[in-house]
């Protein structure tokens, strides 16, 4: 189903359309769009209307004025268009925060939020943990480690401008005391060390359809990895040793058939794994790496 025969099916005479018959119907169009079409239509709509989900889904029988109505077509339009309901509302959930996503940053993602815990829990009673995020995007991991650790020292960086103007954004908004600044993975760091170096680096292979598929709304330089995926982790895999503090570890995620080759990677320049971890869909995910003491 197409807009126009959601405009054709809900109108009333009179012009105008009860709020439910609005969702109902584009629901029914973005079942090929999304995995979730009715909760996108209430979202859209709530958006178009400057509402809660909640006043939608409370008050089905309410008429939408015509402004609304048309913003509404307009955001769903973009939706129908595969647009990510994130860039659409300008906003995501993330762990225990929301943020301010632009086009310049990839949507955060739920398994992110298991590196986030997996980061949390290596935190654990360290005080004061220095902690870096490469590549960080819109600020989400660095963001989630300070919301829920008032006491470490956060620093993100991103090779982007816009991602680091995002990150930036998203600092001041939640009122949280991180450093963000541009740097090409460790380039702008000079010799700083970390105890825990986070990321979620690009490690879609170049090939993969998807990053012309669905993945064609956000920026292509934080999900291309390169031939095989794998050419960002080898960066940060080569560049990391310099930058982490004695005991430090390096806590990375990578594509759900990337693990034996991200744990070879590492194990060849002389890490230890220290964890290799699923996401909540039961897909491996993250490697947590230290730097292998020298023999005695
Ligand atoms: N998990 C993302 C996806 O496949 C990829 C993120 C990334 O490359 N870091 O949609």
């Amino acid at each position: 189903m197409n807009v126009d025969t959601v405009q054709a099916d809900v109108q009333r005479p009179g012009n105008t359309f009860a709020l439910g018959s609005l969702v109902a119907d584009a629901a029914r169009a973005l079942e090929n769009v999304s995995a979730t079409p009715r909760l996108d239509a209430e979202l859209l709509l709530a958006h178009a209307a400057g509402v809660g989900r909640s006043s939608i889904v409370a008050f089905p029988e309410r008429e939408a004025s015509g402004e609304v109505e048309a913003r509404f077509r307009a955001l769903l339009t973009r939706r129908l268009d595969g647009e990510p309901l994130a860039y659409i509302r300008g906003r995501k959930d993330f762990h225990a925060i929301s943020l301010h996503v632009t086009r310049d940053v990839l949507i955060p993602r739920p398994e992110t939020e298991c590196l986030v815990d997996e980061a949390l829990a290596m935190i654990g009673a360290r005080t004061d943990c220095s902690v870096l995020d490469l590549g960080t995007g819109s600020g989400a991991i660095a963001l989630a480690i300070k919301q829920a650790r008032p006491d470490a020292l956060v620093t993100a960086v991103d090779a982007s401008a816009g991602a680091v103007a995002a990150a930036c954004a998203n600092t001041a908004s939640l009122g949280l005391d991180i450093r963000c600044l541009e740097s090409d993975w460790f380039a702008g760091l000079g010799a700083e060390r970390f105890d825990l170096v986070v990321c979620n680096p690009p490690y879609v292979r170049s090939a993969d359809p998807v990053l012309d598929r669905a993945l064609r709304h956000e920026p292509r330089e934080a999900l291309d990895g390169g031939r095989d995926g794998l050419d960002a982790i080898r960066t940060v895999l080569n560049e990391a040793p310099a930058h982490l503090a004695s005991g430090g570890a390096l806590l990375i995620e990578h594509g759900h058939d990337q693990q034996a080759d991200v744990v070879a990677l590492a194990s060849e320049r002389g890490y230890e794994i220290v964890t290799a971890r699923r996401d909540l869909s039961g897909l491996p995910r993250f490697v947590m790496l230290q730097v292998r003491k020298p023999e005695l």
